[in-house]
Parts: structure tokens; sequence; C-alpha cells
């Protein structure tokens, strides 16, 4: 009887800045957690990447980790199944980044498209340092020290996808051996959640709703939503198809958008009432994790041993790719 083919691996994190948010749920947590059943998982918290953007204040990093833990745990990543860890418990991140800087051009890091991007989106933070433009291979770093087959992106990711591999590649080629695994995009299609206001859902835009948010917040921040803009009075006909309340609907009560989108066409109910009515559809949608997280906060001591777990899990993968990188590029050796 033959055994059981070796799962293919995947690496995705989070950077810890703080609590996480509806669209980190439908565009990550949610796919990362039916990953899970198929795939061997490493979930990191990326505490390296934080620092790159938190220099100033890093007094706020251990507190996001815990956040980001709580959340992955409250959501249904399973500590069991999967390994979740920070990043920094396992040096070897930041020992591979300084090997694959070594063989990453600049040019390589210059043309990157969202470099500019991201330097224009966190305007607020001074992002002119030398680790930031280097993030990207940080990241190759990440995916490549545990030879992940697979990272789950958006489209919007695949340049950074390409660089890591371009790396690989480059490095494979110098030192002779395929040291290193080509991982291939994971794309997945996750549906589009606007913030609030119906610009991209982000912390920095402060137009979010986070998956702790407790009841109260929840309803004011639904309350604020942005509707269809040519619906002024209850009795005018109103278009759901261009209204975000609705597009919350058919993400997180898909059962009852079609009579909602009814309601608003034909004016059978005004926007406040509709956006009520969604406070209380995300409410009840949120009370497992609100309870699960509950569960967490009272019990710390388990957040600190799902981390020593996740960090010795690790880092057994870890070593072993840095030694062999160290012996084919003669680092350690006499
Ligand atoms: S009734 Fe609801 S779906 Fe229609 S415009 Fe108002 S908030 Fe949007």
């Amino acid at each position: 009887m033959g055994g059981k083919a070796a799962r293919k691996r995947i690496l995705s994190g989070m950077r810890p800045t703080g609590r996480l948010h509806l669209g980190n749920l439908v565009g990550a947590l949610w796919n990362w957690r039916m990953l899970q059943d198929d795939y061997d998982c490493f979930f990191m918290i990326a505490d390296y990447h934080a620092l790159m953007s938190e220099y100033e204040k890093p007094a706020s990093i251990p507190a996001n980790v815990r956040e980001v833990l709580i959340d992955f745990l409250s959501c249904g990543l399973d500590p069991e199944r999967s390994v979740i860890f920070r990043q920094s418990d396992v040096v070897e991140h930041a020992e591979l980044h300084l090997v694959l800087s070594c063989y990453t051009p600049i040019s390589w890091l210059e043309r990157n498209p969202t470099y500019k991007e991201q330097l224009q989106q966190l305007a607020d933070k001074d992002l002119h340092n030398y680790a930031f433009l280097g993030y990207p291979v940080l990241q190759a770093a990440d995916i490549v020290l545990y030879k992940a087959n697979l990272v789950p992106v958006g489209e919007d990711q695949l340049p950074h996808l390409e660089l890591t591999r371009e790396v690989v590649r480059r490095v494979n080629a110098l030192v002779g051996q395929e040291v290193f695994v080509e991982p291939q995009a994971k794309l997945t299609a996750s549906p589009r959640l606007l913030g609030l206001d119906r610009r991209k859902m982000s912390k920095s835009y402060g137009n979010q709703i986070d998956i702790a948010d407790p009841p109260e917040v929840i309803h004011k921040k639904a309350m604020s939503m942005i509707t269809d803009p040519l619906r002024i009075k209850k009795t005018d006909p109103g278009h759901p198809d261009d209204c975000n309340v609705c597009a919350y609907y058919k993400i997180f009560a898909p059962t009852t958008a079609d009579d909602v989108a009814d309601k608003c066409r034909n004016a059978k109910w005004g926007c406040t009432d509709c956006k009520r009515h969604l406070a209380e559809v995300l409410t009840t949608f949120l009370s497992e994790p609100r309870e699960k997280r509950a569960e967490l906060e009272a019990h710390p001591e388990r957040l600190r041993e799902v981390l020593a777990e996740g960090a010795t899990r690790a880092r057994a993968v870890a070593q072993q790719t840095m030694d062999e990188i160290k012996t084919l590029t003669g680092l350690g050796k006499l």
C-alpha cells in the first residue's frame, strides 16, 4: 500500500498593525481557513514587516501581535493543523533575508510597482528607509525558508511573487543547485468588500469594521455607511447594485440579498432601516469570533503556548533550509 502523497505547503502572513477587519476576513482568513483542509499551512504574524513602517513607535507591535493572533484563532485558524507563528521568533527570516539581499539587484526593487504606491498610501509614515525598499526580499525569504509551493495571493500581489520567483531562479542558478522551490501563486477569487465610505477598506482610512468590534460599534459604523447616492428620499426607488450596503448583504447574508434589493428598488424601506438591519446581520455574524476572543482573552497563557509551539515547528523547517544555503554559499564553514 503506497503512502499518502505529501501535501503541498502554503505560506501566508499578516502584518500586526492592529486588529483585523472584515476586509481581512473576506479577503484572506476565510480562504486560509479552508486551505487548512488540503495543505500544509504556515501562517505568520509578520512583525519584522510591521517594524518597517512602525519603527518610530514600536511599542504597539507586541499588543498588535496579540490582537492578530486572537483574530486568527477566533476566525478558525487551527494551531493543531497549521503552524501559526511570529516571524521574529524564527531568526532565520532575518538571516535568509540578508543572504537573499546579496543576490537581489537593486534595480529589481526600484522597479517594484507597489513600492511607490505604498509610499503614497502610507503617507503619514516616513518609509524612506533601507528596509522598506527591500521588503520584497524579506517576503521572498519568508516564503522560500519553508520551501512553500504555493502562496495565496490576489491579482494585485502577483508582481511581488514574481520577484520572489526571480530571486529563487537567480540563487539556484548561481549556487548550481535547486536549493529553493519556485513558489506558484494560488489565486483566490474573494468577494470585493469596500470600506464604509466605498474606498478600499483600510485601517489607514479608518473606514473599516473590525472583526472584534462590539455590537454598538458595529451599529454606529453601519449607520455611517455611504449608500446609493441617487436615493435622496425614502420614497425614491433605490439602485441596490450601486449600493455598498447591498454588497455587504450579498457577502454576509446572501439569502436575504434579493429581498433587500427588492425592498430598495420598490422603496419599501428606507436606507436607515436597511442599515439598521445590516448592523444586526453583522453582529450575529461576528458573534462566534467575539465569543472565542473573550475566551482567549481570559486565557492569555493559551496565546503564549500557540506562539511557542508554532515557533518550534517553524524553526525546525527554517533551520534545515538555512543549513543547506549556508553550505552552498560557504557561510559558517572552514
Ligand atoms: S435601501 Fe439599502 S440597498 Fe437600497 S440604497 Fe438604501 S442602503 Fe442601499
